[in-house]
């Protein structure tokens, strides 16, 4: 059966930013690609709302390691800036401490050696130092952990990986790190903070995803024209015009399966689809759990760890506030508690942190003229079904908090402006996406969940079926999915012998 099959007629199951892109390249070199997507529009976490004039990217809002996203554009025969119109943002964060002290982040060296000296003295040159070994951490990170499509034990457990390991402080925790070069908790928290963008704790995190900040600062943090969602638009324009058919309104009910090889897929409403080669783009554990018949290997993904969910409140507001940056983070109460409660005890803290996108002040697109458009993000526990959660009683305390805080800070009549409010929590971003427990960044990003021991670009019974996005290898955020569809798309090409 296996030598008969057309490997060159692929099935991609979901139009996230993982399954657009590697539509994208294997049509780039002849095969025949569709793409089924459940929901009416591509993008799934990279996704875009449009209210009452209102602009609201509804997933990522960070664009980081530009790099990453140029090398796609490129390995597609484009160039990204005739795509899309980057433009830098600094400060790159507005930071608000549980003090009410606020600091904001820049790539001014200048600028940050008086803001950081203000909190401590030395702080500015220590990190700088901090920030140049987190850039070697990234250098070697990307081609000798992330980059790499890991295929055996021993590629990834030996002499010369466990250097590796050392050097990208993979055996060190973030928070143990941090705290050799700053003694400020306010610092700390500033320089560890974005690990939350992995979905995990600080607390838990190898000391590796220290890069983040580097790349922020050293390579800059980006906003494309007209939002975040112009990526999924324009790489699924390219993709569209390098062949690939988009099926929307698809959802696949099942991926079929014979002697050891997938066949096709089944739609919910029972359309058959054959195909040589199938790819799943939808969250990995929801593909073992519903689309693939064992339940073993269902229940093994199970076991694994997930990262942390958000509950979002998109508004539209009919005031603009110039007091707000477009990166803006809250951090209050205890900064350890607020993790436990988050990751250990998967709920929600009294003092939620929270998170303010403001796109406006960059791209009057985004609202209707002398409104705002606000993205408010709080990270909570996924959902857990063997404790009790109450979902609308956490997003109520959170969006109180939220207002209440906010008036503290000086702005105390945003409630009466909002004009527009949309709200998720958990279950809204399993059901609009099929994410397990809700997680949005999926499986977390902890070391035993890394590179060879995250799941693997291709299933290991069904050598036709292929993974790719946030819960593979190397993992979530934009840029890694472009590099997991890179992975997913060579190992396809490789096996269809092309
Ligand atoms: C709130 C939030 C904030 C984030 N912030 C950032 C950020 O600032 N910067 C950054 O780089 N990253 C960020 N991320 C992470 C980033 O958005 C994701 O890692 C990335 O978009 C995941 O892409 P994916 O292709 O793996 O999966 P998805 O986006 O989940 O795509 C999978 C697709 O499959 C579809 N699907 C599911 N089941 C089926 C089915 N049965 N049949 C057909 N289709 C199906 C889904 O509808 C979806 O469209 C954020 C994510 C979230 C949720």
């Amino acid at each position: 059966m296996q030598n008969t099959i057309n490997k060159s007629q692929v099935i991609i199951i979901g139009a996230g930013i993982g399954g657009i892109a590697t539509a994208a390249r294997l049509a780039r070199r002849g095969m025949q690609v569709t793409v089924l997507e459940k929901n009416e529009q591509p993008g799934g976490r990279l996704g875009c709302m449009s209210l009452d004039g209102y602009t609201f990217d509804t997933g990522a809002t960070l664009f980081m390691m530009p790099e990453l996203y140029a090398r796609t554009f490129a390995d597609l025969g484009e160039r990204m800036q005739d795509h899309l119109d980057l433009r830098r943002i600094d400060p790159t964060y507005h930071l608000t401490f549980p003090d009410d002290s606020q600091l904001q982040l820049t790539s001014d060296m200048q600028q940050m050696r008086g803001r950081l000296e203000a909190i401590e003295t030395g702080s500015f040159e220590r990190m700088l130092h901090y920030l140049g070994d987190a850039g070697r951490i990234y250098d070697l990170s990307m081609p000798k952990m992330l980059g790499r499509d890991f295929r055996s034990l021993p590629e990834f457990i030996n002499p010369r990986m466990l250097q590796v390991f050392l050097r990208v402080k993979a055996l060190t925790r973030h928070t143990d790190y941090i705290r050799r070069f700053f003694k400020d908790p306010r610092l700390q928290m500033a320089f560890t903070f974005q690990d939350m963008y992995m979905g995990l704790s600080p607390y838990d995190s190898p000391a590796t995803y220290s890069l983040m900040q580097y790349t922020e600062l050293a390579d800059g943090l980006w906003y494309p024209m007209g939002g975040m969602y112009r990526v999924t638009e324009v790489l699924t324009g390219i993709a569209e015009k390098l062949g690939v058919h988009f099926i929307y309104n698809a959802p696949v009910e099942k991926i079929l399966v014979g002697d050891g090889v997938a066949t096709g897929v089944q739609l919910a409403d029972g359309r058959v689809l054959p195909a040589g080669t199938v790819v799943a783009n939808a969250d990995l554990g929801y593909v073992y759990r519903n689309l693939l018949p064992d339940a073993a290997a269902a229940d093994r993904i199970d076991r694994k760890e997930y990262g942390c969910s958000t509950i979002m409140f998109y508004w539209g507001l009919d005031k603009q506030y110039p007091q707000l940056g477009p990166h803006n983070l809250f951090l209050n109460g205890d900064y350890r508690l607020s993790f436990e409660e988050i990751f250990k005890h998967t709920g929600m803290p009294d003092e939620p942190n929270f998170y303010i996108h403001a796109p406006v002040r960059l791209d009057s697109s985004m609202a209707p003229a002398g409104h705002d458009t606000w993205y408010v993000a709080v990270p909570v526990g996924h959902i857990n079904k063997k404790i009790s959660q109450d979902w609308p009683g956490l997003q109520a305390h959170a969006r109180d908090f939220i207002l209440q805080r906010l008036a503290r800070l000086g702005l105390p009549d945003v409630e009466a402006h909002i004009r527009t409010e949309v709200s998720f929590v958990p279950q809204d971003w399993q059901e609009r996406y099929n994410l397990p427990y809700g997680s949005t960044h999926g499986l977390s990003h902890k070391l035993t969940q890394m590179a060879y021991l995250r799941p693997h670009n291709r299933h290991s019974r069904y050598h036709n079926l292929y993974f790719v996005g946030a819960s593979t290898h190397p993992g979530t955020g934009v840029p890694t999915v472009l590099i997991s569809a890179a992975l997913a798309a060579n190992r396809i090409l490789e096996d269809a012998g092309r």
